[in-house]
């Protein structure tokens, strides 16, 4: 998967898990990859479906055809195409105003290292100290070393070049659901897999369980690597239990697909987890 598709998912990751912070700026080389990230992250912000972004409700609908009314850009003044403190200060005055129709308010300002002068990068950073209930700020850029370090310290990053926290948590996790797999009983395993009831961190994480078990595989027939995960699992479990894993784990992926309970599923996979690994 590319960062791109990757950032996605991830976001949905956060919407879903309302975990979203007051303000995030999305930085990647690539400026229509940026914009598309933050379209995608304000029409999930706007949204009223289950799974955000829906691409149905009707909030969906609006943010799509960049006629929300809770989605606000500053506008551009002057030849250089800047946002002026002018529009800092009305953005502002705008931000204390309850959302008219989501649950949510949106600021989108693309491309702030080179619209913002520092002056009004300045008179923007009042409202990032005390962000009003219920307001999202997003914030794109090409180079975020261009910007103030009083706003980068403000914002949560989220880098389109490399890797980042969800990235590590999708690891962290995956690596627990393994040992869990090799532990002797059954706790490691349930804690672990009762993690991933959010639909795309499941399937994420099992992405990179696969992976693993994959890396083991190879170390078991003789293929040598850095892993200790795979030297794990190579010296815990018979060349079969590990195809058994891999198949089962896709398995679950596809059953992740079609809108089944996840708490159910996180059972079910532990319990087949461990049919698989432990069975005589
Ligand atoms: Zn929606």
């Amino acid at each position: 998967m590319n960062d791109f598709s990757k950032m996605k998912e991830q976001f949905s990751y956060i919407l879903n898990s309302r975990r979203m912070p007051h303000a995030v700026l999305i930085e990647g080389a690539d400026a229509k990859k940026r914009r598309e990230v933050a379209d995608f992250l304000s029409k999930g912000a706007v949204c009223s479906g289950d799974f955000r972004p829906c691409e149905i409700c009707k909030n969906c609908i609006k943010a799509k055809a960049n006629s929300h009314p809770d989605i606000y850009t500053p506008k551009l003044s002057g030849k250089t195409n800047i946002i002026n403190v002018e529009s800092v200060r009305e953005l502002i005055k705008d931000s204390s105003i309850i959302p008219n129709e989501a649950d949510t308010k949106v600021f989108v300002l693309y491309d702030v290292d080179k619209c913002m002068p520092e002056i009004s990068q300045n008179a923007f950073l009042k409202v990032l100290e005390e962000p009003p209930q219920s307001t999202l700020f997003i914030l794109t850029a090409e180079n975020s070393k261009k910007m103030l370090s009083t706003i980068l310290s403000r914002v949560q990053v989220f880098s389109l070049d490399n890797k980042n926290e969800i990235d590590e948590e999708v690891d962290a996790l995956a690596q627990e659901v393994v040992e869990g797999i090799l532990a002797l009983s059954e706790d490691k395993l349930l804690f672990a897999t009762a993690k991933l009831n959010n639909r795309v961190l499941f399937k994420e994480v099992l992405k990179r369980v696969c992976e693993y078990l994959r890396q083991g595989l190879s170390y078991s027939v003789g293929v040598k690597n850095e892993s200790d995960i795979a030297y794990s699992i190579a010296k815990k479990l018979t060349k079969q239990r590990i195809i058994g894993l891999i198949e089962l784990s896709s398995k679950a992926i596809l059953k992740a697909d079609r809108n089944v309970n996840m708490a159910l599923l996180c059972t079910w996979l532990c319990g087949e987890y461990r049919r698989i690994s432990w069975q005589r």
